[in-house]
Formats: C-alpha cells, sequence, structure tokens
C-alpha cells in the first residue's frame, strides 16, 4: 500500500461487488420500481470493490490522519484543544441533528432556545450587545464584521472612510476580508516587541479610515498594552475597532474585548469554544457587536418573545444575508454544550492554564530555538527557528523532523515578521507528560541539527509520504476517481 508512484491503490475489479439490494416488504427488486426511461443507459464509472475492500480502504485512510485525537498538535493560531465527545453526542441527536431549516418555528422551539442562548453567552463573554451566529467560518465572520463596520459609516453619510488599518503581523484572512469588503487595506507596522506600532499608526488616522482590525493578544502571542491608547485614537478618528477573536483562548472569563474598547468581533468556534476544525470544516464564525450596530446584524435572527417563545425575524435596517437560513447549527450544539459543561468558573481556567503551558514551553527550549521576542507570552509564541543557525537547518526541516516524533509540526513561515517563524500553541488540554515529551523531542531534534544536520534533511522518515512532489500536486491534482481514470487513458 505504500507505493504511491505506482498507484497501486487501485483496488477496482470488473465485475467486483460490494453491496446487496435490499428486497423490499412487497418482494421485488428496489430496481423494478424505477421506470425503465428513467433508468441510465451506461453504468456510471465507480470503482468495482468488494465491501471488505471499502472498508479497508476507509479503515487504512484514516489511519494515516493526524488529529487532536491521535497526537500533540500544537499548530500556533490554530486553537487545537482537545474536543470533548459528550459535545458530538448532543449534536447528533436526532432532535437537533433531524431539524429542517424551513419547519415551523412553533416546532423547532428548543433548537432556537439554544441558538439564542449560546448568543447571550458569546455577548457576555466578548463584553458586547448582541451577537449573530450566521457565518460560517472565521473568515466569513470577518467579512461580515467588516460589512457592519462599513454600514455604519455609510448609513451616517459618512462615505469617505473606505479604508482599514491592518498590522503587518495580521492573520492572511485580514487583508483578504477588508478586500472582499469593498475596504482598502493600510497596513500599520509592529515594533520589534511584536505590538502595534502607535507612533506609526497616529499618522494613519484621518477622516477616511473606518477602522482598525486588529486581535489581542496579537499575532506573536504577546498582549498589546497600550489597547486602551489605540481605542481613544481610533475612536476620536472616528473608526470603529474590529477584533479577531481567533485568540480569545487565553482571555476566557477574565478580559472582554468590548472593555478593551473593541465594537465588533467575531469569535472561531471551532477553535476557542472546542469544536472539531481542521481540513476545511465545518466551522463556525458568529459575529458579535457593540449596542450602536446591532441594528446591522445580518438577517435572519433569533428573538425571544414576551411570552418566553423563540421566532425568527428578518430587519429591514440589516446589511443583509451572509448565510443560508441560521448557519452551522450543529457547531453551535457543540460549542454551547462546552460552555455549559465547563460552566463559568472552568472557563476562566482555561486562559491561564494554556498561558502557563505556552510560557513552560517556550522558556523550555529558548536556548536551543531563538526567541526573537523575550517575556511572558500569553497561549502561544513564535520561535524564529534554531539559536544555531550555521548548520543550514531550516524551520521547515524541524518541523519535518517532529513528525518521525509522532508530534503535529508548529505553524511555520507565520507571522511573516521572521524569517524561520515557528509559531507553538499548546492549548491548555495538554498533559504535562505530553508537553514534557515535545520538549524533549524539540531538544533533541536541535541537537541532531548541530550533529547530523542531514538527518533532519532528509525526514520525515516514518511517514507514509516522505517528500512529496507539492508543485505536481498543485498543477496535476488527482482529486477524484474519474480525475485518476482520465489521467490513465
Ligand atoms: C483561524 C484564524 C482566522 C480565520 O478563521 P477561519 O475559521 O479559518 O476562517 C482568522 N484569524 C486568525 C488569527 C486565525 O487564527
Amino acid at each position: 500500500m505504500k507505493n504511491y508512484d505506482k498507484l497501486i491503490f487501485e483496488l477496482s475489479r470488473p465485475g467486483r461487488k460490494g453491496y446487496q439490494l435490499r428486497r423490499n416488504e412487497f418482494g421485488f427488486d428496489a430496481l423494478d420500481n424505477i421506470p425503465a426511461e428513467l433508468r441510465r443507459k451506461d453504468s456510471p464509472e465507480l470503482p468495482e470493490v468488494s465491501e471488505g475492500d471499502v472498508v479497508r480502504h476507509y479503515t487504512n485512510l484514516s489511519n494515516k490522519n493526524f488529529g487532536v485525537d491521535t497526537g500533540f498538535y500544537p499548530l500556533g493560531s490554530c486553537t487545537m484543544k482537545y474536543n470533548p465527545k459528550i459535545n458530538e453526542e448532543l449534536a447528533s441527536m436526532p432532535e437537533f441533528a433531524g431539524l429542517h431549516p424551513l419547519q415551523p418555528v412553533e416546532t423547532a422551539q428548543g433548537a432556537l432556545e439554544m441558538y439564542y442562548n449560546l448568543q447571550q453567552a458569546l455577548a457576555n463573554i466578548a463584553g458586547l450587545a448582541e451577537f449573530t451566529l450566521n457565518p460560517y467560518a472565521g473568515a466569513h465572520g470577518e467579512l461580515t464584521g467588516l460589512m457592519v463596520m462599513r454600514q455604519y459609516h455609510i448609513s451616517r453619510g459618512d462615505t469617505k472612510r473606505t479604508k482599514v488599518i491592518i498590522p503587518d503581523t495580521a492573520h492572511g484572512t485580514n487583508p483578504a476580508s477588508a478586500m472582499v469588503a469593498g475596504l482598502e487595506v493600510v497596513e500599520v507596522k509592529s515594533k520589534p516587541n511584536g505590538s502595534i506600532d502607535v507612533e506609526d499608526l497616529k499618522p494613519l488616522l484621518d477622516d477616511t479610515v473606518a477602522g482598525i482590525m486588529m486581535t489581542n493578544p496579537n499575532t506573536t502571542g504577546m498582549f498589546e498594552a497600550e489597547i486602551l491608547e489605540i481605542a481613544k485614537l481610533v475612536h476620536e478618528a472616528g473608526g470603529l475597532l474590529y477584533y479577531d477573536g481567533a485568540n480569545l483562548n487565553p482571555l476566557l472569563g477574565k478580559v472582554r474585548p468590548g472593555d478593551m474598547g473593541f465594537d465588533i468581533m467575531h469569535i472561531n468556534l471551532h477553535k476557542t469554544f472546542s469544536t472539531p476544525h481542521g481540513g476545511g470544516g465545518p466551522g463556525s464564525g458568529p459575529v458579535g457587536v457593540a449596542a450602536h450596530l446591532t441594528d446591522l446584524l445580518p438577517n435572519p435572527r433569533v428573538r425571544k418573545m414576551e411570552d418566553g417563545t423563540f421566532t425568527i425575524d428578518t430587519d429591514d435596517r440589516s446589511l443583509g444575508n451572509v448565510s443560508t437560513f441560521l448557519g452551522n447549527f450543529g457547531v453551535m450544539m457543540k460549542a454551547y454544550a462546552y460552555i455549559l459543561s465547563l460552566g463559568c468558573d472552568n472557563l476562566k481556567n482555561v486562559g491561564p492554564m494554556a498561558t502557563l503551558n505556552a510560557n513552560y514551553i517556550k522558556e523550555s527550549l529558548k536556548d536551543l530555538y531563538k526567541l526573537p521576542i523575550e517575556g511572558a507570552c500569553k497561549h502561544e509564541f513564535v520561535f524564529d527557528g534554531l539559536a544555531d543557525k550555521s548548520t543550514g537547518v531550516t524551520t521547515l526541516n524541524v518541523a519535518k523532523r517532529l513528525l518521525d516524533f509522532g508530534f503535529h509540526a508548529p505553524t511555520i513561515y507565520f507571522p511573516l515578521l521572521f524569517h524561520e517563524a515557528m509559531m507553538i500553541e499548546p492549548t491548555e488540554t495538554e498533559s504535562l507528560e505530553t508537553i514534557d515529551e515535545f520538549i524533549d523531542v524539540m531538544r533533541k531534534v536541535a541537537v541532531e541539527a548541530a550533529e547530523s544536520p542531514e538527518i533532519l534533511k532528509a525526514a520525515p522518515v516514518t511517514t507514509e509520504i516522505s517528500h512529496p512532489d507539492e508543485t505536481g500536486a498543485a498543477k496535476n491534482p488527482i482529486l477524484s476517481y474519474r480525475s485518476l481514470k482520465q489521467q490513465q487513458s
């Protein structure tokens, strides 16, 4: 099964079958019910395999996966915490999973109550007035939030405000979302310690600025100590503050973006609130706003009536719809279960534990890895590659070597501030033993880099594929059985 060059993953053999159509209660084949003129003339081009082949194929594929359920996953910025299984159980209850978005609201009161309660919980955690749960992901939340920002200025006749200020350390989705929202991106520089340079910000603040988009702690894991000053300056200039909530984890229950002066934010339920992510979804990026912006939130909205029942309605002042129906309901269920099962007190422990874990790793490795920003970090931090650069071993080599030891690599080459960036986020759900093992392996790898760099340059050697042809995969992708067949013919 290992030889990808010869494509021996081709399991299909003509005539082999893996199904049995059940005879129905009247004793004839299900196929007999389909009129002859509606049946296809040629058989579809599907692999012909036995049930056993199919089960083995998918089981083997799943074993090649790496996830939070298989090992330590310190991917910075992504908050790969453990996802409690009870969340899954609740989200898959037929009473919730079987709902239809168009069924009468009277028959979906429990689901709407959950949606409403989650909105309220997030508003309390964020220190903002109201949330919509409609956006499907963090980036989608960013777009929605920036549309609120833009609409706010337009609705006041202030149409000159078309610029959004974004720090040079920002996640790539930030400037991308701003462009999609029709705003122009202006970059503000970071100081060597990773925080926004207030002196660089001041001259950018004129009457064409719609707002600033930032995160706190920032992308290097450091708390923006001057946030109150930044909020004051931006507000005085007539702009709004947008908070990228992907870094909310260390602040949970401790510090609220609303209290720091932010007007709009999104939350990644699939990061901070422990619902599985990776591989593209499903996600959920609720957007919260301060009281003066609630009218603009997208439709539809869930409201609580005076008699305690829940309804779905729309508001003419809204910026419109950003999703079909109310968003990714299953993800919301999991986040709600997570919040309720932790409760207020335990939610407050998430940040300190995540912060302790990150600082412990940082301090244990900073003699062997280059630490560009000294001092206490929050839930994550950035190394700038190995301390000893003389061996030519790169961050990519270290990342690949970690795979041989059964760890997922950290985020690499982001933020762009440092050439050999390696961004490590352990989260609060890892034990001391796991973290110590990771530290051990990181130290071993640094020693290897000095003594036998060729080992690192050849890594990984224990994984299914060692050095994939990334250019070939991008230029000539084989993503389906049909494209494989076309390539072969
Ligand atoms: C993950 C992330 C995003 C984007 O969220 P998605 O759900 O992946 O679209 C935005 N900003 C930061 C800092 C992130 O880590």
